[in-house]
């Protein structure tokens, strides 16, 4: 990685501003599920122990620019607090008066979180005033942390940094730059890409960037109707973007061009809706009319098995069917397996995307997965080959 790493900083006696990622979901003034809070604890401890007193900002939900009670990070200090072992201040306004008074009382190791940026419209419209006034609660020091938020081009995240030294990444975004930036600049061979999920659309540029990058893709999940049907295969019911068949049908014939493998279903289950008990498992060449396909098929199963066996490099995104339902749920749990496997025997596995990430969970696999991405967007942003505007804005390392 080319950027400043929190490693790098001076942070002894400083007042460094730590933008987080600390979305989590709220039940009744409580933080109902913490993972986001959990994984940042290695970046903050790590500030801690190096004498740094810590400003924390995140955004949370969408408030539209506005206070609202519903949207608030009070009830993550108390839990940060647990969490961490030690006292949380906690500011009611992320700039003016009490967050400067606050964020001077700190001493050595002190942790401030500030109240939700997003109360601010200027967050969003990454106001140059509103940075400056963010970047003077600290010392001229700058860490994001927050990987999931790098892709918008907003004031805690990009328009702070013009206003400090140095703007470096925290451990966890580094993390997430070292494993994502292998895999797209120099990834160990053979480097498959699985890709599945609802829409080909949302996905497109990523489809197109790994295919540049990547020796094979398996497609499975609803976007593989898309591709299907394409090349003149009946899909039934499934879901298919018509507007989408030509661009799909030009990206498969691209492929067979090279020594790249592109990996359709063979086979799948089929129901005649989401919520029908009555399914069936078809070659996707006897696909009836009125049913449609809602996960991948056994012999799909066996053949995206092998060539993950063999792969060195995987990157995953999109579940190979509608996992949420248990009858359309066991091809994306073998695929999961599949890639747990692969990484026990030496591949670098990386999973991103809410779902996907959800879904390996659910099969038990999460901590035999080299890198599950925690940025949904920004990763698949990453991977589409664009660059993140909060990535571009820290400091170059020399
Ligand atoms: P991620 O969040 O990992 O990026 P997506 O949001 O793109 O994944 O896709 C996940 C959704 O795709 C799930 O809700 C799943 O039910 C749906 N899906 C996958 N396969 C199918 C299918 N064959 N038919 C309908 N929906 C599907
Ligand atoms: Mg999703």
């Amino acid at each position: 990685m080319n950027k400043l790493s929190i490693r790098d900083l001076e942070l002894s006696g400083r007042r460094v501003f730590i933008r987080v990622d600390f979305n989590v979901p709220l039940d009744n003034g409580k933080v109902a599920e913490d993972t986001r809070v959990r994984e940042t604890i290695p970046t903050l401890r790590f500030a801690i122990e190096r004498g740094a007193r810590l400003v924390l900002a995140s955004h949370l939900g969408r408030p539209k620019g506005k206070r609202d009670p519903k949207y608030t990070l009070k009830p993550v200090a108390a839990r940060l607090s647990e969490l961490i072992g030690m006292p949380v201040d906690f500011a009611a306004d992320c700039v003016g008066a009490d967050a400067e008074s606050k964020s001077c009382a700190l001493r050595d190791g002190g942790i401030l979180l500030l109240e939700n940026v997003r109360y601010h419209p200027e967050e969003e419209a990454n106001d140059e005033n509103f940075s400056r006034q963010l970047a003077s609660l600290c010392d001229q020091l700058f860490v994001c942390d927050a990987f999931g938020s790098a892709h918008r081009a907003h004031a805690s995240v990009v328009g702070i940094t013009k206003f400090v030294k140095q703007a470096a990444a925290g451990l966890l975004m580094e993390k997430e730059l070292e494993y994502l930036g292998k895999a797209v600049t120099n990834p160990e061979r053979p480097f498959v890409a699985i890709l599945g999920g609802a829409k080909v659309s949302d996905k497109i540029e990523v489809v197109q960037n790994l295919m540049r990058l990547a020796d094979g893709m398996l497609i499975g999940g609803a976007m593989a109707y898309t591709f299907l049907k394409s090349q003149g295969l009946p899909v039934g019911k499934s879901l298919v973007e018509n507007d989408k068949l030509e661009l799909a049908g030009d990206l498969l014939s691209q492929t067979s061009a090279r020594n790249f493998q592109f990996r359709l279903p063979v086979d799948h289950v089929i129901a005649q809706s989401p919520a029908s008990a009555d399914t069936r498992t078809v070659d996707v060449a006897n696909t009836p009319a009125d049913w449609m396909g809602l996960d991948i098929g056994p012999k799909t199963i066996a053949q995206f098995r092998q060539d993950i066996s063999t792969a060195r490099t995987i990157v995953w995104n999109g579940p190979m069917g509608m996992f949420e339902r248990p009858a359309f749920a066991a091809g994306t749990l073998a695929i999961a397996r599949a890639v747990a496997e692969a990484t026990a025997k030496g591949a670098t596995t990386i999973v991103g995307g809410g779902d996907s990430v959800a879904a390996v969970e659910e099969a038990g696999v999460a901590d035999k997965i080299s890198h599950i991405s925690t940025g949904g967007g920004a990763s698949l942003e990453f991977l589409a080959g664009r660059e993140l505007p909060g990535v571009e804005a820290l400091t170059k390392k020399i």
